[in-house]
Formats: C-alpha cells, sequence, structure tokens
C-alpha cells in the first residue's frame, strides 16, 4: 500500500501522528507495515523537537532515530541514507519490492540502498540486473541449499554463482521481474538472507574447518549461527550506520581471517597460574579474545580489546558492541562511519566500559600477553587434500576461478558432497569451498570428479591464493575488470612458473577493498592508467600485506600500471622472490620486509622474465 491506496482520512490521521504527539512510538513500525511513506513527516529532517518525540519511541529500531537526533541536534546534517532508513525502515519495504517486480521496474534512489536489506543489489550501469547476496552462518551449507542456488541461477539467475571474500554466495543477472521469486526461494530453502548488504551486518564468517580442524582449540560453529539467528531476530542489529563485519576463530589451521572485521573473535589458551586484572585466578582453559575495529580499505586491522570471554558471552558482547556502535556511529558521513572511527575518536578503553554498560556484569579483563599464542595457520590450507578430524577422514579445498562456479558446477560439488563426504560444503574467504568428511579410500574417486567438473585442488598454484572483487563486469564502482585480469594472469603464470610457498594475491576494483588488497602478499588496487592519450585500465600494485601472525598493510611499490602489463610484472616479482630469497622457507612477507621500498622496485624491474 502506498498514500495513494489512502483516503483522505486515512492520509491525515496518520500524518497526524507524525505531527508530534505521544502515540509517534508506534509509527516507523505502523508505517512500514502499511507500506507507507511518510512524505513530509518531518522525522527525517530530524530537529530539537524530533528529539524530544524520538526518546519517546519504544520499536526496536528506536534506537537508531534517538541516535540521528543526538547528532542533529549537536548540529550535524543526516546523510540521505539516514533520512531515508528513518522515513521507512527498509526491512519493511517488502510491498514496495513486490510492486516493483510486479511492473519490472529496478528501483531508483535511496530504494536502492532499501531493497539490499533483502539482500536485492541493483548494479547498474554494470549489469541492468540484481545481485542477491546470500546469508550462510560460518560459510557452511548443506549440499541441498548449494543445489537449490544453483536452480535458482539457473532458473532466474546469469547460469552461475561467485563465492565472495565474506564465505558467502551471490547470485548475478537477476531481472526485475524475478527478484521476489528469488528471495522467496531462497527462503523456502531455509536461506534468509536480510541484511546482507547495505548498513547490516554481513555474513558472520569462521573457519572453514570449524569441528574437523584437529588443531582447533574450538568449534566456532555453535557461535557463528547463535550470531546469524540474533541478527534475524533482532530489527534493531539493521540499519546500523554502516556495515559491519563479525568473524569467529577457532584457532585452527586455516585462519578466520577475524582480524579484518570489525568485532574479530578468536579462541586462545589460557595455561596455569593466571591472574586476571581484578586479581582474581583465571581457570585454566579455552577462552575467547575480542579484537575491534578492522578494517583494511581504511589499512587498520581490529587490535585487542584485553577482555577474555567464555564462549557463553561472545554473542552477547558482539550485540553488545553493536548497540554501542548504533548510539555512537557517525551519521552524517558515511566515509566515518564505520566502527574503527568510533574507536579512534573515544578510544577502545572507553568504547569497552560503554559496552559494559549494556552487559550484567562486568568483564573479564586479561592481557593478551598471558594467553597461549595462536599456533601457526597453514596459509594454503584451504586447497588441496588435508586429515581432518575424526581420524581416517579427509577434507579437501577446491579452487574456484576466482570464486564463479558454473551450475552444472555447483550440483556436481553437491553430488560429491553427498556421495564421498557428509553432505557438507565449506565456503572460504578465499572465495573457494571444502568438501569435509572424506574417506581416505576415497580420495582417488573425488580426485576424478572433481577434475571432471574442470575444477582443481593444486595447492601450489597461482590460483590457490587468487582472489578478486566482481570487478567492472559487475560493480558500477570498479575501475578495473578484477576477475578477468586476475585469471588471465594465472593463465600466464601458471605455465611458466611453479610456486613452492603460499603467495596471497587479492584484485580489488575500487578503494572499498572488497577483496582486501593491503592485506594481500602481492595486493592490487584497480585504477584508471593514462597511456597515451587514452585511459585505459590498470593497478596500483602493493606488496608485503598479511592478517594474523603476518599482520600488515602492504606497501605500494607501482603507481598505475596498465592492466596488460600485470602478468609480466607478477612473473618478475615472484621470480625475484623465488631467486633472492635468503633460505627455501623465507616466505614472501619476509622476503618484501627485508628491503626497502626503493630496493624492491629495484629488485622487480629486473629483466627476470622467461619468453
Ligand atoms: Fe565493487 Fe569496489 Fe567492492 Fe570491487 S572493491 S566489488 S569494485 S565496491
Amino acid at each position: 500500500m502506498n498514500d495513494a491506496d489512502l483516503t483522505e482520512e486515512q492520509k491525515n490521521y496518520l500524518h497526524g501522528f507524525v505531527a508530534g504527539s505521544g502515540v509517534l512510538q508506534l509509527l516507523p513500525t505502523f508505517a512500514g507495515t502499511l507500506g507507507l511513506s511518510l512524505h513530509g513527516a518531518g522525522i527525517g529532517s530530524a530537529s530539537a523537537s524530533g528529539a524530544a518525540a524520538a526518546a519517546t519511541l519504544t520499536c526496536p529500531e528506536a534506537i537508531h532515530f534517538q541516535a540521528q537526533d543526538q547528532q542533529t541536534a549537536a548540529g550535524g546534517k543526516l546523510v540521505p541514507e539516514e533520512v531515508a532508513k528513518r522515513k521507512r525502515f527498509p526491512l519493511d519495504q517488502w510491498d514496495d519490492l513486490a510492486r516493483h517486480a510486479a511492473e519490472g521496474r529496478f528501483p531508483k534512489g535511496t530504494d536502492v540502498l532499501a531493497f539490499k536489506y533483502q539482500g536485492l543489489f541493483y548494479v547498474a550501469p554494470a549489469q541492468d540486473a540484481y545481485m542477491c547476496r546470500l546469508r550462510f552462518a560460518g560459510g557452511i551449507l548443506p549440499s541441498f541449499q548449494l543445489r537449490r542456488v544453483a536452480d535458482i541461477a539457473e532458473s532466474w539467475g546469469g547460469g552461475y554463482a561467485d563465492v565472495t571474500t565474506r564465505s558467502n554466495l551471490q547470485v548475478r543477472q537477476i531481472k526485475a521481474q524475478d527478484a521476489v521469486r528469488v528471495v522467496e526461494a531462497l527462503h523456502e530453502a531455509g536461506i534468509v538472507n536480510r541484511g546482507s548488504g547495505a548498513d547490516n551486518i554481513r555474513n558472520i564468517t569462521g573457519c572453514p574447518t570449524a569441528g574437523i580442524d584437529p588443531q582447533e582449540l574450538y568449534d566456532t560453529r555453535p557461535l557463528s549461527q547463535q550470531m546469524h539467528h540474533y541478527i534475524l531476530n533482532h530489527r534493531e542489529m539493521y540499519g546500523l550506520p554502516r556495515k559491519f563485519n563479525i568473524a569467529f576463530d577457532g584457532g585452527g589451521t586455516i585462519s578466520a581471517v577475524e582480524d579484518t572485521n570489525d568485532i574479530g573473535f578468536s579462541a586462545v589458551r589460557v595455561g596455569e597460574g593466571k591472574i586476571d586484572a581484578d586479581g582474581k585466578p583465571v581457570a585454566p582453559g579455552v577462552y575467547f579474545r575480542m579484537a575491534l575495529g578492522g578494517i583494511t580499505g581504511h589499512q587498520d586491522f581490529a587490535r585487542d580489546s584485553g577482555l577474555l570471554l567464555t564462549a557463553d558471552e561472545c554473542v552477547p558482547v558482539a550485540a553488545a558492541v553493536v548497540r554501542v556502535f548504533i548510539a555512537e556511529g557517525d551519521r552524517t558521513d558515511r566515509k566515518k562511519a564505520r566502527l574503527k572511527y568510533v574507536l579512534d575518536r573515544w578510544g577502545h578503553a572507553k568504547f569497552i566500559v560503554e559496552t559494559e554498560r549494556l552487559m550484567p556484569a562486568p568483564l573479564r579483563r586479561l592481557g593478551l600477553e598471558q594467553c597461549e599464542p595462536r599456533l601457526p595457520v597453514d596459509k594454503h590450507g584451504h586447497i588441496g587434500f588435508h586429515p581432518q578430524s575424526p581420524a581416517g577422514f579427509w577434507y579437501v579445498g577446491v579452487t574456484l576461478p576466482v570464486g564463479r562456479m558454473r551450475v552444472d558446477q555447483m550440483r556436481g560439488l553437491a553430488d560429491i558432497a553427498d556421495r564421498h563426504g557428509s553432505g557438507s560444503i565449506r565456503l572460504t574467504v578465499w572465495q573457494n569451498l571444502l568438501i569435509s568428511d572424506i574417506p581416505a579410500e576415497r580420495i582417488d574417486a573425488v580426485k576424478a570428479e572433481i577434475e571432471t567438473l574442470g575444477l582443481g585442488y593444486s595447492a601450489t598454484s597461482v590460483r590457490a591464493g587468487l582472489v578478486a572483487c566482481t570487478g567492472a563486469a559487475g560493480c558500477k564502482y570498479a575501475a578495473a575488470h578484477t576477475k578477468q585480469h586476475a585469471m588471465e594472469a594465472a593463465a600466464y603464470l601458471e605455465p611458466r612458473l611453479k610456486l613452492d610457498a603460499a603467495v596471497n594475491i587479492h584484485f580489488t576494483g575500487c578503494h572499498h577493498s572488497c577483496a582486501q588488497h593491503y592485506m594481500g602478499d602481492l595486493g592490487m588496487l584497480g585504477t584508471q592508467v593514462e597511456v597515451g592519450d587514452d585511459l585505459v585500465e590498470g593497478y596500483h600494485v602493493f606488496v608485503g600485506g598479511g592478517y594474523g601472525a603476518e599482520q600488515g598493510v602492504g606497501r605500494e611499490v607501482f603507481h598505475g600500471v596498465p592492466a596488460t602489463d600485470v602478468p609480466l610484472l607478477f612473473e618478475r616479482i615472484l621470480r625475484s622472490y623465488l631467486e633472492h630469497r635468503n633460505a627455501p622457507d623465507q616466505t614472501f612477507r619476509e622476503f618484501i620486509r627485508r628491503h626497502s621500498s626503493e630496493q624492491l622496485a629495484l629488485l622487480f624491474e629486473e629483466p627476470a622474465v622467461t619468453s
């Protein structure tokens, strides 16, 4: 229903609420339920009187409006996205979505943001279509859901799906008229993707080997699921000042890369004889650390909060952190609206105190140095065959070409998981997937079936560590065709160069850094490059980024390299590393850190390219 569907009396009655009565507390939810757009209602231009009104609201999302009012009362001006979110809470725009689908129309203006609350991204001009992003807690899904996604991609999408850098799936090339069918089909398959885009908490990530990793300290699957369902069942967890990422690392052989998240939980072991900050003894065992403020696109990693949490405390504390962020995140400048900027303004100590106020009891503090260090990760443990827990079973990490799977490959992978494993598919932030629980005697059969699908499992290939954001083929922000260039570089390098060490290569199409170029061994940031009179696609080239124990922001060594020159440049860089490292086990990152940027530029200019 919209305003046009109402009688004048109904409009006056509803708009009368807005004029400022105590009944206003019912307004956002009621209006949303009716599908009303309360044009001129006044709450979008929050004022001092609006602040008083919002303070009386009792609907769950009222905490957002109150935060907006505080900022406008302090002289700030809400960005248009905030005004739109307040006019009508986007979770309540289902009727709008249905109307657009019935009329075969894509959204315009701030409705583009609103429809992302249902996981639907209108990606024009890159494609005149929706991309639909899903949600899988911890990136783990059963084979039947992968088949269902394949059906959806075949019926209403482009016949393929992409694994994202948040262990998630995206279906592209969805027509306007098919949008509702796609969301309905997902929900019927148990895939509830609300809030997978826009200013919401994105897919909860975890170690892809959670529950099967012989090294892990804690199986994080239940925590990812609890967090996932907490979000789905709390309206106030939607419509944050900006997007928000949460990850759970269980200490296993494959990292959750949690330090790149707004909240990164990591399992740690505490030994005998530790005393907390209140002088109380800490029982030995496994706990969680919480790091805050990771945002590698802004060249910052999450930093330890000083807290020692039990597993049961993680989800409630995460919810409290989000609530503090809701209250304090910047609603007047989207560039400064992430959690990092609240932490920069307040410092971690104050932020933790404010978080603690929302908890029923004070939280325990223990220095990070009092905990045992994390066991090393296997940087390319997400590729190839590896023994798992219980003994006698294996998992295989399958390489997907920068995350893309055709529908026949999706069905084939689901069949392999059912026939030889436990039917479990585990997506990774490295844009590939694992199939787990394979008996040792089935390994050869699984290898043959993966090859039949045209996919690989080799951990030594360049493709093992290759990730790329959507790029210009499907994203309006992109300066370059990242996936295409990544695949061209791999195709060039693989017959020429055998890597005996894990090197991660990240192609990202713009400063939003969806593929996290700053944390790649080799990081590529898309740009336009002048070549003669022309502007061509190209990249700024960063080296030496890392996460976890290798944490660090990559250094720029080349500026504005045309995309056509990238494969040869990679060959020079990687050959230089293989030839000049000071020991066979020296990692790429260690090699980079031994040299100044000037030395690296000289080394990489050497004519080490084979013909
Ligand atoms: Fe689009 Fe930029 Fe994200 Fe790539 S990094 S998907 S170009 S927004």
